[in-house]
């Protein structure tokens, strides 16, 4: 079909509204520039026609698109995306470019020299040809994580009210602050919020269907020596910072890392190591998709600590484990029909849906567990958090053509 939407024009706007979110802020959202942007939202969502779009105390943006007549009784389903960008990476004053029909060549940023986007470093960028491939100007992020998806869903949004012969249930959009601060549904409202299933868009290649995410723990190694005068430490004294650094030692080498594993493989990975000879902790986070797996983990460092303090009487280790979230596909099992929906769109939109799994937690993986299934779509971001960051035109075009075959397809 290719629709050409409002996808791209929009998406030029928002990203000039500088949203970054900020980690070190104790408010809610964490910073006050990003209820610019959804307030403007509200009001965009308003002259379309959405009458009750609105924000609360949170700078949620919930909003509704009724359903076409005799469809009131299909289920509610729901498009989420975030209004925040990375705090990594500057914001401030973007400039989006848009290299037309592009075909193959570099595409040099003009605000720094250094920065070239190429074909050969970026070979997403190979099923591009032909495209309008949008940038910034080299000295900031985009912002197409995730304001393609927030484009996306308003373009969709547009052409469902345009368009009243395509049916549908009623369709909720909600926009949210803080995600790349770890705290996007933090006050988030399911109840509230009225939809029974959602999706997010929030992905990165066209045809990218995430129903899988990492589930994740924390562990906290406490190992507890014993200090004496280290002049007459002999045969007495046990250093617990020995103990931590040796638990460390220990750890696999060839496998179960970070910078060892890739695709489905899980590992254990210590990120903090602080102490003193009487007590010293290790920060572990512990990743798996499976909940077996996790265990497996932890019961493998439990038995590696245990050793390690073994042969000192006076020595011991305490491990707290807590669970930081979990593979979103235990819920979506129980919800096939909810990734059914978005297969058969991406086939009617012309697109082989690809399975992804993701090596890290998402919102959707969070609303899921709160009661509101949520899978992850393409919004066609690449180099996310980064001055290198791009989208296309078409990507954008692409899956605003999936919401909508979504909500068609729901609607049957
Ligand atoms: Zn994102």
């Amino acid at each position: 079909m290719g629709l050409s939407t409002s996808a791209a024009t929009r998406f030029l706007k928002y990203v000039t509204v500088d949203t970054q979110s900020d980690e070190q802020s104790e408010a809610y959202p964490s910073t006050p520039r990003q209820l610019v942007l959804l307030r403007q939202l509200v009001t965009e969502l308003q002259d379309m026609g959405v009458a009750d779009a609105g924000l609360d105390q949170y700078g949620y943006l919930t909003a509704t698109i009724p359903a076409t007549p005799g469809k009131e009784q299909v289920p509610v389903i729901s498009f989420i995306a975030h209004v925040d960008t990375s705090p990594e990476v500057s914001g401030t004053d973007v400039r989006p470019l848009v290299h037309e029909n592009y075909d193959g060549r570099d595409l040099v940023l003009p605000d720094d020299p250094g920065a070239v986007l190429r074909e050969v470093d970026n070979p997403e960028l190979a099923d591009q040809r032909g495209n309008d491939i949008i940038t910034a100007s080299g000295g900031t992020l985009l912002g197409s994580d995730d304001k393609a998806g927030v484009a996306e869903i308003m373009a969709a949004a547009e052409h469902l009210i345009r368009h009243p012969e395509i049916p549908h249930g009623t369709i909720k959009i909600g926009f949210t602050p803080d995600e790349e601060v770890g705290r996007g549904t933090q006050h988030f409202d399911t109840a509230r919020f009225g939809a029974e299933y959602a999706y997010t868009l929030d992905g990165s290649k066209v045809g990218d269907l995430e129903i899988e995410n990492f589930s994740a723990d924390a562990m906290t190694l406490t190992f507890r020596g014993f200090n004496v005068h280290p002049g007459y430490a002999k045969g007495r004294m046990v250093s617990a910072l020995k103990l931590a650094s040796e638990f460390v030692h220990r750890l696999p080498r060839h496998g179960l890392s970070p910078e060892t594993t890739d695709g489905y493989d899980g590992y254990v990975h210590p990120h903090n190591i602080q102490g003193g000879v009487e007590r010293a902790t290790v920060k572990m986070l512990l990743r798996d998709f499976t909940a077996k797996g996790l265990d497996d983990k932890a019961r493998m460092l439990a038995d590696l600590a245990d050793e390690v303090v073994r042969p000192f009487p006076s020595a011991s280790v305490q491990i707290d484990r807590k669970e930081s979230y979990r593979n979103m596909k235990e819920v979506l099992d129980r919800y096939p029909e909810v990734v059914e929906h978005a297969k058969t769109a991406m086939e009617r939109a012309g697109l082989t849906p690809r399975f992804r799994e993701i090596r890290g937690g998402t919102d959707g993986a969070r609303l899921s567990f709160m009661g509101l299934p949520t899978p992850n779509l393409f919004a066609g971001e690449h180099n996310i958090h980064s001055r290198l960051e791009w989208t296309s035109v078409q990507d954008m075009d692409k899956a605003v053509e999936v919401i909508v075959e979504i909500c068609r397809s729901w609607a049957e």
